[in-house]
């Protein structure tokens, strides 16, 4: 018999948690979404999944989470853009640390076995800090939004220790796959594959020569399955220890969408980091899990996607 019967996923409308919503209903797991469709779509949404639109911040999501008392919470309704954190903190801090701080304080009143909560990578570390960065070296954000995620994971880490409920906080490199907004920032692949497709002229901020650490969403779900299955706790980076620079992601999808316009250079975002990969070899050690599909691959079945949806 399965470990769980019911699940919250929190943000269940959006990019990633949509795919996790999919993957729990095919494990016949009862879940419900509480989403506020800020970011998310209500298209993205699994018919099975029972779904609330409603903000963390409002106060009837204490309600509706004592409603449904989850067995397992996987928690990613979140102020996601981080230069929206630097224009705005304490709307991302209400969000995203009073968002996560209430419900890891609800998850231990109603009994809640265990919250798989989704944090960030990039923006956790210090910048100087060896490539590709260890869960070893000390968290160091500097934007509010690295500020509140890191924040997130302590309030969980807090709830463990004192009222005994098991988190697993992974850290994400950038995923990209189906389904990711195009509108976003952090979503280079999904802005360019787009904008390819619809033969409108892409821009890359600064030298293109600027990496990141790209993983494909499939690989993300099945971590967040491990982390519900295995009995773990603490954070762990969820990434492929590669980079990619944005150039590269360019001529990719190039390829891919036989795009042919020339692509156009604007200025570099302030304070954007030049490099990020994430060393995942604890979530290998300890949940067993590491990234199968290839940035190749993964690039292919993203298109393809995005090509069906035009
Ligand atoms: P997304 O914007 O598609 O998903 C976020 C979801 O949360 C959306 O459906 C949105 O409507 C919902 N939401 C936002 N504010 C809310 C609120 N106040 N109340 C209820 N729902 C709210 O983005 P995503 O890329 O799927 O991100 C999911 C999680 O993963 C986030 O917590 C994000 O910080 C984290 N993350 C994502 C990446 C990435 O590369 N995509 C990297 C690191 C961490």
């Amino acid at each position: 018999m399965a470990k769980y019967k019911t699940a919250l996923v929190t943000g269940g409308a959006g990019f990633i948690g949509s795919h996790i919503v999919d993957a729990l209903i095919r494990r016949r797991i009862k879940t419900y979404v509480i989403d506020y469709l800020s970011t998310g779509n209500i298209k993205n949404l699994n018919p099975n999944a029972h779904f609330t639109k409603l903000s963390v911040t409002n106060p009837q999501f204490e309600k509706c989470v004592r409603r449904i008392k989850p067995d397992v919470i996987f928690h990613l309704a979140a102020q996601v853009n981080l230069r929206h954190s630097v224009v705005d903190p304490p709307n991302d801090a209400r969000i995203n640390i009073f968002g996560t701080l209430k419900l890891a304080h609800l998850a231990a009143e109603i009994g809640v076995k265990k919250i798989i909560y989704s944090s960030t990578g990039g923006p956790m570390y210090p910048e100087n800090a060896k490539i590709p960065y260890s869960e070893k070296i000390p968290p160091q954000p500097i934007s509010p939004y690295g500020i509140s995620k890191r924040a997130g994971e302590m309030y969980l880490n807090y709830m463990y220790h004192v009222h005994g409920v098991p988190y697993v906080a992974l850290r994400y490199a950038n995923v990209y796959g189906p389904r990711q907004n195009a509108k976003g920032e952090a979503g280079v692949i999904s802005i360019f594959s787009n904008a390819m497709l619809s033969g409108k002229s892409v821009t890359i901020f600064g030298t293109g020569k600027q990496t990141r650490d790209f993983v494909y969403v499939d690989d993300v779900v099945r971590a967040n399955m491990f982390a519900m299955n295995k009995s773990v706790c603490g954070e762990f980076n969820i990434g492929t220890g590669k980079q990619s620079s944005v150039l590269t992601i360019f001529k990719k999808i190039k390829k891919i969408t036989g795009y042919k316009m020339p692509v156009r250079f604007g200025a570099a975002a302030a304070g954007e980091v030049m490099r990020s990969a994430l060393d995942a070899k604890k979530a290998k050690r300890s949940l067993g899990w590491q990234p199968k599909v290839k940035l190749d691959e993964g690039l292919e079945k993203t298109i393809k996607s995005f090509k069906k949806k035009k």
